[in-house]
C-alpha cells in the first residue's frame, strides 16, 4: 500500500484540507513533504470556509487564507452571529458579520415609534481587521465622536454559562460629545424621536433621559453579550413565523422580542430582546395559549369590558382549520391603539398573558390578554387591564448566521 508521502502533492493537500485547522500544525512537524502540502493556501481556504463560513477574502489582501485563519478566524471567527448585550434592563441586538476586509459588529436598534414595520437602525459598534503592513489584528470601537479607536474584543467559553462576547472601549474620552453632555443628550433624544417630528411626550422624554444616563454610566464597564439562537422555521408553523419581532411598548417606544413555540405547538412565548426599566430584557413579555382559541363577532369587541368576560374557549382544539380562519377584528373603543393602522380582520385569536411591572421590575404580574394573528409576519396583543393594543411586526432583515462546522463540533449549537 502506498504511503501518504508517495501521493502527488496536490492530492496530499486535498486530503489534508479535511483536517481541522488546529490539527494542521502537528502534521507540519512530521516531515518536509507534509509541511509543503499544508502550506498550500487552498488547504486554509477550505478550513476558513468549512469551520467559519468565511468564503471571500476580498478586501483582506494581501493576507493569505492562512493568515486570515490563524490570526483572525481562529480567535474571532465565532464572533460572527447574533448577540444580546446585557446593558442594564435595556438589552439589545448586536449583529456581527463578515464584510470586505473586516468583521463588523452592528448595534441594531428598533425603528422609532410608532413605525413597527420600519427597518432596524444599524450602527457600527466595532470592527476587526488585519493590518496589511504589520500583519497585526486591529480591534476598533466605532462609538463616540472621534472616529474608530482602540478596544478589546474577547470571546469567552464558560462551561457553565456558555459562550459570551465582551467588548471594552479603551479610549472612552472619545465618547464625550465635543459640545458637552447636555448637547449629547439633546441630539440623542432628537435621534430617538425622529427629530421632533413626533416630539416626545413628557413621560417618554423622562424615560429617554434615564436611559441616556444609565447607558453613559454602563459604558465604563465591558459590554457583555450572549448568543441569540433564532428558532428554525419548521413546516408545522402555520400561524405566525417564529423569530424576531418589533412591537409597540407605549412610552418605552418600540422593543424587540423573540417569538418561539413551546411544547408541541401548545404555547407561544415572546421573550424580550430589548427591555425597559419596567420589564427588562430576557423576561417573557407575552404568552398565548394555542389550546384556547376564540372567534369573536364584531359586537363582542366593542369594549374591553366585554372582551374581558370572554373566558372559556368556544372552539375545541384538534382541527386547526376550526379556528384559523378570517374573522372580524376591531380595537375596542375604550382601548388605546398605538399603531393606528390596524387591519379589520384577523386570522386567529387566542387567550394569553402579558407581563407588567413597576419601575425596576417591582411587583411583576401577568395580566390577561388576547393574542391576535393577522398573517405570518404580523400579530397584535391586547393588554386587557391596561386597555391598550400593541402591534408586532417581523424583523425582515436577514442575518447570515448559519452555524459553522466548528461551532457544531465544539458543541455550541
Ligand atoms: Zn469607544
Amino acid at each position: 500500500m502506498a504511503s501518504l508521502k508517495e501521493l502527488p502533492p496536490e492530492l496530499l493537500s486535498y486530503l489534508l484540507s479535511y483536517l481541522p485547522g488546529t490539527e494542521l500544525p502537528k502534521v507540519c512537524k512530521v516531515c518536509r513533504k507534509l509541511r509543503d502540502a499544508v502550506a498550500v493556501d487552498l488547504v486554509w481556504q477550505t478550513r476558513c470556509n468549512v469551520e467559519y463560513r468565511f468564503v471571500s477574502k476580498q478586501g483582506w489582501e494581501p493576507a493569505s487564507f492562512y493568515d486570515i485563519y490563524t490570526k483572525v478566524l481562529h480567535k474571532y471567527g465565532s464572533v460572527v452571529g447574533l448577540w444580546q448585550p446585557h446593558i442594564g434592563p435595556y438589552g439589545g441586538l448586536t449583529y456581527v458579520k463578515y464584510e470586505r476586509g473586516q468583521i463588523v459588529g452592528y448595534d441594531c436598534q428598533p425603528p422609532r415609534e410608532p413605525d413597527v414595520k420600519g427597518p432596524l437602525r444599524l450602527k457600527p459598534l466595532f470592527s476587526i481587521t488585519l493590518n496589511g503592513e504589520s500583519g497585526e489584528v486591529e480591534q476598533k470601537c466605532h462609538k463616540g465622536y472621534g472616529g474608530p479607536h482602540k478596544c478589546n474584543i474577547l470571546l469567552k467559553a464558560n462551561p457553565l454559562e456558555g459562550l459570551s462576547l465582551e467588548m471594552k472601549c479603551l479610549e472612552l474620552h472619545l465618547h464625550q460629545h465635543p459640545g458637552g453632555r447636555e448637547t449629547a443628550l439633546e441630539e440623542w433624544i432628537l435621534e430617538e424621536t425622529d427629530g421632533g417630528h413626533h416630539g416626545p411626550m413628557f413621560h417618554e422624554r423622562e424615560l429617554l433621559i434615564i436611559k441616556f444616563h444609565i447607558l453613559m454610566q454602563l459604558q465604563h464597564h465591558a459590554n457583555v453579550m450572549t448568543p441569540i439562537k433564532l428558532p428554525c422555521l419548521g413546516p408545522a408553523v402555520k400561524l405566525v413565523d417564529p423569530g424576531l419581532y418589533k412591537g409597540n411598548y407605549g412610552s418605552h417606544g418600540i422593543e424587540l422580542i423573540l417569538l418561539t413555540y413551546q411544547g408541541q405547538f401548545q404555547e407561544v412565548h415572546g421573550m424580550k430582546i430589548t427591555g425597559d426599566p419596567n420589564v427588562p430584557a430576557s423576561e417573557i413579555s407575552i404568552t398565548a395559549d394555542l389550546r384556547r382559541p376564540m372567534i369573536l363577532t364584531e359586537d363582542q369587541q366593542d369594549s374591553v369590558e366585554v372582551l374581558g368576560e370572554i373566558d372559556t374557549p368556544d372552539i375545541l382544539p384538534g382541527n386547526e382549520t376550526n379556528f384559523v380562519r378570517e374573522q372580524p377584528f376591531k380595537i375596542p373603543q375604550d382601548c388605546i391603539d398605538r399603531y393606528r393602522r390596524t387591519p379589520k380582520t384577523c386570522r386567529a385569536r387566542f387567550h394569553g398573558f402579558g407581563r407588567i411591572a413597576g419601575h425596576g421590575y417591582t411587583n411583576p404580574s401577568s395580566i390577561p390578554g388576547h393574542w391576535i394573528v393577522f398573517d405570518e409576519h404580523n400579530f397584535g396583543f391586547i393588554w386587557l387591564d391596561l386597555r391598550s393594543f400593541s402591534m408586532f411586526s417581523k424583523v425582515t432583515e436577514t442575518f447570515d448566521i448559519q452555524p459553522s462546522a466548528a461551532a457544531i463540533t465544539r458543541g455550541q449549537i
